[in-house]
């Protein structure tokens, strides 16, 4: 199918030409039509997918169109979890519409300031493109009209659901005209994005793309087992002197570690960065721009700072710290690979992490496979059935083989020692299905004690009373 039989306007179809693009991707082709024809759309498709075009094309298209209202508020609205993807997707909305005769892009992001977004907000828009928190300020403040407004577009739904936006979500939907076109893209389509949908769009077509399993063949998972700070520390050297390794992404759990590695590797000589939450935005967009421009070989991040970052020389991610939930190693995992091109994502666990392993790998239904770089090999004998597979050497290098592990774990009962958090709904809310790796649900509870990891920490001014329903993921 080529992008011609689409029918979307010839001045999008100039631009993507322009881009490179030759033929739409299965989610563009599945999509795109059933937009176009005026439906609600529910899609499941990652980052790294072509998701962006598949909904901005058929709204750029719609600008095509006189607009139905007169009247100056924005006719499309895209909202999304972090602030990066939300620049992400106001860049692919100028790309995309740069010779169409009128698409006014607008951002309206946390952490930004507020005269500026006010005198943005005092002019025609087209396309808003927002994080919830900060657009319900606005709406609240009485700054946006949407009587305009014809279609609203939920980007990673189950991000939003997992951050406790979605209640601010629903209000900011319930602020836009009913008669709107809803379309909703998430990774999954579980049963909490389902309740979502119910609730916001019209019989909705549905549309699965890939899964999990498909989206990541092209990445090679690799498990080193670590014994402390130090081995990690040998380890991450040895994998950052690799000369196929171009340019690499590192997460660690906390902005601190990120900091203190991204100094640690800089002081060692190589163009290292950080990247998190408590950077202003500015510091944020240049790291990002030095990233994107190869002046920056390796960038230490948080998860929800690295978030869709798409950048097609990065052919390693290394997970210094697990991350906490399973769908955030397939985000994380997914900054490599991009766009066909193969990756290396290397985790490293220690003899604890076997639960935090199995999950992950029941996520993805991908097995990590354990390597050893000789003479830096774990001290400690991992777990049989901690994580499954036996260990592999490293690529070129030649190493016998050490022992094979059982592969038959038997996490339901490391499950069950969690197992009385999983219930954890304090109030009834509507609430994600989701826990992380240890069964913790990924709301906080209403004190904000929640799992104890300061991740899910309430907002401290809610006025509805209920702590519960937007937590900040300030990572
Ligand atoms: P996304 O899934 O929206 O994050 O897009 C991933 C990458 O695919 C981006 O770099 C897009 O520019 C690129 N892309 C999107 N659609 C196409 C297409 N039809 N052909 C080639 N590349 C595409």
């Amino acid at each position: 199918m080529s992008f011609e039989n689409l029918n979307l306007h010839p001045s999008i179809i100039k631009a993507i030409t322009e881009a490179g693009y030759t033929a739409p991707t299965p989610i563009q082709q599945q999509a795109i039509p059933e937009l176009l024809a005026g439906h609600d759309v529910m899609a499941s498709a990652q980052t790294g997918t072509g998701k962006t075009a598949a909904f901005m094309l058929p709204a750029l298209h719609l600008l095509a169109t006189p607009p139905k209202e007169r009247g100056k508020g924005p006719r499309v609205l895209i909202l999304t979890p972090t602030r990066e993807l939300a620049l992400q997707v106001s860049e692919a909305a100028s790309k995309y519409g740069k010779h169409l005769a009128r698409t006014k892009v607008v951002s309206i992001l946390g952490g930004m300031p507020y005269p500026l977004q006010n005198k943005l907000l005092s002019q025609p828009v087209d396309i808003l493109v927002a994080t919830p928190g900060r657009l319900i300020d606005h709406i609240q403040r009485g700054r946006i009209n949407f009587s305009r407004l014809e279609m609203l577009v939920l980007d990673e739904a189950d991000r939003m659901l997992d951050m406790g936006f979605i209640d601010d979500v629903e209000t900011i939907a319930a602020a836009t005209p009913a008669t709107r076109q809803t379309l909703l893209f998430s990774a999954t389509l579980d049963n909490a994005i389902d309740k979502v949908a119910s609730r916001l769009l019209k019989s909705p077509k549905r549309i699965q793309i890939a899964t999990q399993k498909a989206k990541l063949d092209n990445i090679e998972q690799r498990l080193h087992y670590t014994d402390d700070l130090s081995h990690k520390n040998k380890l991450l050297d040895h994998v950052l002197r690799d000369v196929t390794l171009k340019q690499a992404i590192i997460f660690t759990a906390t902005k601190r570690d990120a900091d203190t590695l991204a100094d640690n590797l800089s002081a060692q000589g190589f163009d290292a960065g950080a990247l998190h939450g408590d950077m202003n935005q500015r510091e944020r967009t240049r790291t990002l721009n030095k990233l994107r421009s190869g002046g920056l070989r390796v960038l230490v991040a948080t998860d929800v700072a690295a978030r869709g970052i798409d950048v097609a020389d990065i052919t390693h991610v290394v997970n210094f710290d697990l991350p906490k939930f399973a769908e955030d190693y397939v985000h994380r995992i997914g900054r490599t690979g991009r766009a066909g091109a193969s990756g290396i994502a290397i985790s490293f666990a220690s003899g604890k992490d076997g639960v935090h392993l199995k999950r992950i790998e029941r996520f993805t239904g991908q097995n990590i496979t354990p390597h050893v770089i000789p003479g830096m090999e774990p001290r400690f004998k991992p777990r049989p059935g901690g994580n499954g597979g036996g260990f592999r050497r490293t690529p070129n290098v030649e190493h016998k083989r050490k022992r094979s592990w059982s592969n038959n774990s038997n996490s339901s009962n490391a499950n069950s020692r969690n197992g009385a958090r999983q219930d954890f709904n304090p109030n009834g809310n509507f609430q994600s299905n989701r826990q992380d790796v240890n069964g913790n649900h990924a709301n906080s509870n209403s004190n904000g004690s929640g799992n104890g990891n300061g991740r899910h920490r309430p907002y401290a001014n809610n006025n509805q009373g209920n702590s519960q329903r937007r937590s900040t993921w300030n990572q």
